[in-house]
């Protein structure tokens, strides 16, 4: 028998896993090989002095009463082989697994007083299972959780894998593609060919690979989506086994690009047919887009506006004045139009109403200028103002202006302390033209007599039409002694002239009445004229076509 355990003892020793042979009543260790004794660093002397899992799990307790099976305990008790596996700390504290399986060695009389615990660690054998389960499970993740369609077929084109993100694309379940539908029943006519001939080709990714591939898929329904696809074909053992490509829908992408060019048209062509002049210019004050009514305005036909420094529009010694246009984009003016001017390339100066704001773009400030050309508004205005102010028979100043411009030289001949005089003119025997040429002609005389009367009045001096053939010449810094000079002359000058008459053009001549009254200090707008008025009257009196003034009404026989 000792020999016998001797020969065993080489034969336990020999073999790689650890053998301990336990004493199934209290788990004594009884015989242990050099693999065992090697694993737990305690000679194999003081190892038989110790129990099973003192030795192995450094535990007072055995292990079923640690919360663990023991195959001792269990091949004692049943007589049959058992197995388990226990994961416990090594002697370096590096938890270890071992498969350990207990034999069980029946006595003669038919008990089993001893077992025989083979344990052999499968620390690594577990890492390995854990880590290809964990990788397996990363996979498992990606393929479910892609939002990418993930396609695998053979080379026959039979389909072996369609995760969920294929089966949202293309509207199949993995289990009506999968062994049941060819690759190439997923594109439109022809797709799966071009596919095919790209991933074999150079350009695409390189021979064996597509990246990035745009192109169309056919969906259960039969609609065409479109795709962007990577592909890369499958090798093992330098065999090609298959395909696998990744689809990714782009036509969320796509709508979007079409919207954002929609848009854009939108916006250009509402940019570029407006009639107001829109700048876009920077921080510094250059022009960054100007449309095709900012480049007619400002005479620029081509692209040479870009770029161009907006103060330059503005017009030499204005420069200042896209600071303050500026300043105004940020404050609550903005937006609103204030009233400037600009320049053409070729000098002309253009009145504006501008509206200005700013904003961000990539993090650099920019400001959007919409500029209207007013001219045509400040022509209409000024005409309204002539319209306003001026009779529309004679174009002369109509008698509401009369008061305020006689003002206005009342105001200076007192500050200045000289004088001024007023002719008041009326046309003799005006009714006679109107009962022989009809009102149309007695209006032509009147324009006809305005006209003279413009034409011989000073730069300085101011004609009216005070009431139907009345009018008033109001002739600054002079006396009515001087005023008797013009007056007479006009008088000669009316009483020469020929006035052309309605329907045969009739020649006829008028005469007129002249008063004269000079402004004196003291005298109100009012005593002025009515003393030019009474003057007149006096001219009529005495037998018309003549000049009176009024100081001759006062003293007849002390001119002054
Ligand atoms: P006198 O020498 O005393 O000034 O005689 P007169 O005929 O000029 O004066 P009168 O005041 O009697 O008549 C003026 C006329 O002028 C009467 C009116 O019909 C005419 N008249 C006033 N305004 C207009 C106008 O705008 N157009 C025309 N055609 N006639 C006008
Ligand atoms: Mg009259
Ligand atoms: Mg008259």
């Amino acid at each position: 028998m000792e020999k016998d355990l001797g020969f065993l003892s080489v034969i336990f020793d020999n073999i790689r896993e650890n053998i301990v042979v336990v004493d199934a009543e209290n788990y004594e260790i009884l015989h242990a090989n050099r693999s065992f004794v090697e694993s737990f660093g305690i000679p194999l002397e003081e190892s038989r002095k110790k129990r099973c899992h003192e030795v192995t799990h450094g535990n007072d307790k055995p292990c079923h009463e640690s919360g663990e099976e023991c195959p001792v305990r269990l091949a004692a008790e049943t007589g049959r082989v058992s197995k388990c596996v226990h994961v416990h700390k090594d002697t370096a504290g590096d938890s270890r697994t071992s498969r350990l399986t207990a034999y069980p060695i029946r006595e003669s009389d038919g008990t089993v007083r001893r077992v025989v615990e083979i344990s052999e660690d499968i620390t690594e054998e577990v890492r390995l299972q854990d880590e290809i389960r964990k990788k397996s499970e990363f996979l498992d993740n990606i393929l479910k959780n892609s939002p990418d369609g993930i396609i695998g077929n053979d080379p026959a084109g039979n389909i072996f894998l369609f995760n969920e993100g294929a089966e949202r694309i293309f509207g199949y379940t993995a289990a009506e593609v999968i062994g049941k539908i060819r690759a190439s029943a997923l594109y439109p006519p022809g797709g799966a060919r071009d596919v095919k001939e790209f991933i074999y080709a150079e350009g695409f990714g390189g021979c064996g690979r597509l990246q990035d591939f745009e192109t169309k898929i056919v969906t259960s329904t039969g609609k065409l989506i479109p795709i962007r696809l990577s592909c890369e074909l499958l090798n093992e053992d330098g065999r090609e086994i298959g395909t696998i490509g990744f689809f990714h829908d782009i036509s969320g992408r796509l709508a979007l690009q079409n919207h954002l060019a929609e848009s854009e048209a939108k916006f250009r062509t509402l940019f570029e047919t407006a009639s107001d002049a829109i700048l876009s210019i920077d921080g510094d004050g250059l022009i960054l887009m100007a449309n095709q009514a900012a480049k007619r305005a400002f005479e620029y036909p081509g692209h040479e506006i870009a770029g161009l420094d907006v103060r330059r529009l503005l017009g030499s010694g204005q420069e200042g004045t896209w600071e303050v246009l500026a300043r105004y984009a940020s404050c609550s003016e903005a937006g609103k139009y204030v009233e400037s001017s600009a320049v053409t390339r070729s000098g002309r100066k253009i009145p504006f109403h501008i509206s200005i704001s700013e904003g961000v773009s990539g993090g650099k400030k920019f400001y959007t200028v919409i500029m209207r050309d007013v001219s045509q508004i400040k022509a209409y205005e000024e005409n309204l103002q002539i319209l306003a102010n001026t009779d529309s028979l004679t174009r002369l100043y109509n008698r509401r202006q009369i008061y305020p411009i006689m003002q206005r030289e009342l105001d200076r001949a007192a500050r200045k302390k000289i004088s001024f005089s007023v002719l008041m003119i009326d046309i003799d025997h005006f009714k006679k033209f109107n009962d022989t040429y009809g009102h149309a002609g007695g209006d032509l005389l009147l324009a006809g007599f305005a006209d003279k009367m413009r034409s011989s009045l000073r730069q300085m001096d101011s004609a009216f039409r005070f009431g139907g053939e009345e009018f008033v010449a109001l002739l600054p810094e002079t006396t009515c002694r001087e005023a008797a000079v013009p007056a007479e002359r006009f008088r000669l000058l009316i009483a020469d002239s020929r006035f052309p008459m309605p329907p045969e053009g009739h020649l006829v001549s008028v005469t007129i009445s002249v008063g004269i009254a000079e402004y004196r200090g003291g005298d109100t707008l009012d005593d002025v004229i009515r003393h030019a008025d009474l003057a007149m009257y006096a001219a009529k009196n005495g037998g018309r076509n003549r000049v009176v003034g009024y100081d001759h009404l006062a003293k007849p026989e002390t001119p002054r």
